[in-house]
């Protein structure tokens, strides 16, 4: 019976994506923990937040995900293929490219949009009020942006053809960068990041500038369309005491 595999298929996303997230942001904290001891201290409560709201988006990226898996193998709905030789190899690594370019362009103006005052409270806001965000923040968002977030790559396998392979590829990007840009320090070496490379690419050092700052940087993976419309203000630094550190000393000073 369709609905009791459809169901079967949902929930079983929803605990792959669920586990993916726990994992990924689990050890990418724990690495904070050992490489940057205190970076995460005081922010236990916000933490707690951060996984709750993200454990609710692991189920509205999860139930699409399952429907089209379903749908994939039952129905043959997709254009994901297993075959390697099934279209040219070029396209394997151009199909990712394709991928994350049309993810990035749908983030950028789906975020902009996002902060707009009314919209920004009622969507938006969960995700900034983690100040500074950590590791667990990856997928804090309301439901609201959980479901626009949600609804790419379930779109884009419907409509543009990618190896099964490519696919991972482009989630395993995907899930490392939600969360290595949200986790208060720089992963990837200065070369890379101030270098040619990173005047194109979006790694941590350029986020943390749209969590400290708002209304600049907006865009995933690419700085193409924050460099085209204006909106890219350039990288941050986490040489500064954090906004949350300088809460903190910010309410000792006045005695609460
Ligand atoms: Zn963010
Ligand atoms: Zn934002």
């Amino acid at each position: 019976m369709p609905a009791a595999a459809i169901a079967f298929s949902i929930l079983a996303m929803t605990a792959i994506v669920a586990v993916r997230y726990l994992a990924v942001s689990g050890g990418f904290a724990l690495l904070t923990r050992l490489r940057s001891p205190g970076l995460y201290e005081g922010l236990d409560p916000q933490i707690r937040r951060e996984i709750a709201w993200s454990l609710a988006s692991a189920f509205i990226y999860g139930a699409p995900a399952g429907l089209l898996a379903w749908g994939w193998q039952a129905r043959g709905w997709t254009r994901v293929y297993r075959g390697v030789g099934d279209y040219p190899l070029w396209w394997l690594p151009v199909s990712v490219l394709v991928y994350l370019a049309l993810h990035d362009a749908w983030f950028y103006w789906t975020h902009r949009w996002m902060h707009r005052p009314a919209l920004f409270r009622a969507a938006h806001a969960v995700h900034h009020a983690s100040r500074p965000p950590t590791a667990w923040a990856a997928m804090s968002f309301h439901p609201w942006e959980a479901i626009t977030g949600a609804v790419v790559i379930p779109v884009l396998v419907l409509v543009i053809p990618i190896h099964i392979g490519a696919l991972f590829a482009v989630l395993a990007i995907m899930t490392l960068m939600g969360v290595t840009n949200h986790m208060g320090w720089e992963l990837f070496p200065s070369w890379l990041v101030r270098g040619p490379a990173g005047a194109w690419l979006i790694t941590a050092s350029h986020h943390q500038r749209h969590h400290l700052h708002y209304g600049s940087n907006y865009g995933l993976y690419f700085r193409f369309w924050d460099r085209l419309c204006g909106t890219d203000t350039g990288l941050g630094s986490f040489d500064a005491p954090r906004r949350g550190a300088a809460d903190r000393l910010e309410r000792a000073g006045h005695g609460g």
